[in-house]
């Protein structure tokens, strides 16, 4: 069946009966028309079945004929029988192998009208069998040849003609040509109502199914095109079950960012790259949340950080997250290289003074929030500028390196170390004074141990002065706790440096060495 335009799938709303009321064809002649076409292969077999019985009953008939024998009848009722028989022959042969329904028509009309006349001559006989002849032949007419009602009729009611004219030749009893007529006419106009109906319903029918195929192809057609947009859109999108968490599809865009074939490329419900697998699922996991990252490890690709911007929705009674994915993996990678450059200190690869104060408070919180004890530590290389003086700025400098690097590889691995200034460094250790004055002393001992190699002269010795102050609970910023250790340091420069003080509280336990 040949799908009809899109706006040809249904009739328009208020058109009223498409039909006609008396024959039952579309009052549209193009629909007529497509009606026909659609049915010439069914009409072409049934003409066919119909020509074949002709000529096979008809030869048959011959023998019946000869009961005719001898009489005045024989030779009318022998020829009229072969010009049926080749008639009909003659229009199976036509009919054979014929695609258009246009011709078909012709050939059935031709064939009635041709068959009428003989057969008109055949029931001059005015036998029994001639009368049922007919009758029936009319109804043969109406009710067996696929032809529009127009010529049906016609060729229904010219073959009555033919067969009254025939009956009222022959010898009937006399005063029975009324009856007939009437039984003739009344015939008619059964059969004429019977066609009818026949049409109408066969019309409804077909209009239904080729409404419902035009729709069915439309539907196919914007399905398609829904998925061709879905597939080149140029924003990553994928689509998956929230129940399963199973990928259903995902643009084109969607699987260059993931380093997967795309879904276009996928044989039906075949396994999906595992990294889109891990994709969708994390997705449908995730339904509740509409804007948020996502961190992908991609066979191709690295790992990928993807911002997901999502939305649940349900799609053919399914409940599903359709989402867009923006790859920041390059941005991410610059904030994070950015912060680092914003946050290290670039001679030591410390934590510069911004970033220590941002530590230490965050440290203070947790300390707070867990009750553990912090201790803080003042660091100052000791007679560091007489190091410039008399060996040079770039031997300062290694001088600060080294001790960086020393500070790292002595504290305790949890400590946030930064440098403050100059040459001097802020610790803060997660401990009591007590032992962070044992941290301290291990830091001042292994300076004072170091040897530095530089390009020109003997090696580099240092030392350094370390001031402790306790951070409590009841301290409000670090900078209190900042004051009490510069207090002791400042005490352990005064006392000589290269030592460790314990602010005053904790004078007690201060460690004196050296
Ligand atoms: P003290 O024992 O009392 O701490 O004496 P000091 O010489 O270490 O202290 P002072 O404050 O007098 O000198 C600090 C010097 O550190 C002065 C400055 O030139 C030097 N300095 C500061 N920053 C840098 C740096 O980045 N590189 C180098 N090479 N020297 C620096
Ligand atoms: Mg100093
Ligand atoms: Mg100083």
């Amino acid at each position: 069946m040949t799908p009809l335009p899109p706006s040809e799938h249904a009739l328009p709303p208020g058109a009223g009966d498409p039909l006609r009321t008396f024959g039952g064809m579309f009052r549209d002649a193009a629909l007529e028309t497509a009606f026909e076409q659609d049915r010439a292969p069914e009409s072409v077999r049934h003409a066919r079945g119909l020509l074949g019985a002709a000529v096979l009953i008809n030869l048959l008939f011959l023998i019946s004929d000869w009961r005719f024998h001898g009489t005045p009848h024989f030779w009318l009722a022998l020829s009229a029988r072969l010009v049926v028989v080749a008639w009909a022959a003659t229009a199976l042969l036509l009919v054979t192998r014929l695609r258009s329904a246009a011709v078909l028509h012709r050939v059935l009309v031709a064939w009635m009208i041709g068959n009428a006349l003989p057969v008109g001559l055949l029931v001059t006989s005015g036998s029994e069998i001639a009368l049922v002849i007919a009758f029936l032949l009319p109804a043969i007419y109406y009710l067996c040849v696929p032809v529009r009602f127009g010529w049906t009729l016609g060729c229904g009611v010219f073959a009555s003609a033919a067969m009254l004219a025939g009956l009222a030749s022959s010898d009937l009893p006399r005063g029975n040509g009324i009856g007939i007529l009437l039984a003739m006419m009344m015939a008619n106009v059964a059969l004429a109502l019977t066609v009818t109906r026949a049409n109408r319903m066969s019309r409804t029918a077909w209009l239904a199914a080729r409404t419902e195929s035009g729709l069915r192809a439309a539907l196919d057609r914007s399905r398609a095109q829904l998925q061709r947009l879905f597939d080149a859109c140029p924003v990553p999108l994928i689509l998956t079950d929230r129940a399963s968490g199973s990928l259903i599809r995902m643009s084109d865009s969607c699987a260059a960012l993931i380093g997967s074939a795309p879904s276009s490329a996928l044989a039906g419900p075949g396994p999906a790259d595992p990294a889109a697998e891990r994709l969708a699922r994390t997705l449908g996991a995730d339904a509740g949340a509409t804007d948020y990252e996502v961190q992908l490890a991609t066979a191709d690709r690295g790992d990928r950080t993807l911002l997901v911007h999502a939305a649940a929705l349900e799609v053919d009674g399914r409940d599903v997250v359709l989402a867009g994915l923006v790859d920041i993996t390059r941005r991410k990678a610059e904030q994070t290289s950015l912060e680092r450059l914003a946050s290290t200190d670039a001679l030591t690869g410390l934590r510069n003074r911004l970033s220590f104060f941002a530590a230490a408070r965050a440290e203070m919180l947790r300390a707070t929030r867990t009750r553990q004890p912090l201790a803080l530590l003042m660091v100052d290389l000791d007679h560091f500028k007489a190091i410039n003086d008399s060996r040079g700025h770039s031997a300062g400098d290694a001088a600060l390196r080294a001790f960086g690097a020393l500070c790292t590889r002595t504290l305790d691995p949890g400590a946030v170390i930064g440098r403050l200034g100059g040459e001097e460094f802020g610790v803060l250790l997660r401990s009591e004074s007590s032992d962070a004055a044992a941290g301290a002393e291990s830091l001042r001992a292994a300076t004072a141990a170091l040897r530095i190699g530089l390009a020109q002269g003997p090696p580099l010795a240092l030392t350094v002065s370390i001031g402790i102050a306790a951070v409590s609970p009841n301290d409000r910023d670090i900078d209190a706790a900042l004051a009490r250790a510069d207090l002791a340091l400042y005490a352990a420069k005064h006392g000589g440096r290269n030592r460790v003080v314990a602010e005053q509280a904790d004078a007690a336990r201060m460690a004196r060495t050296g």
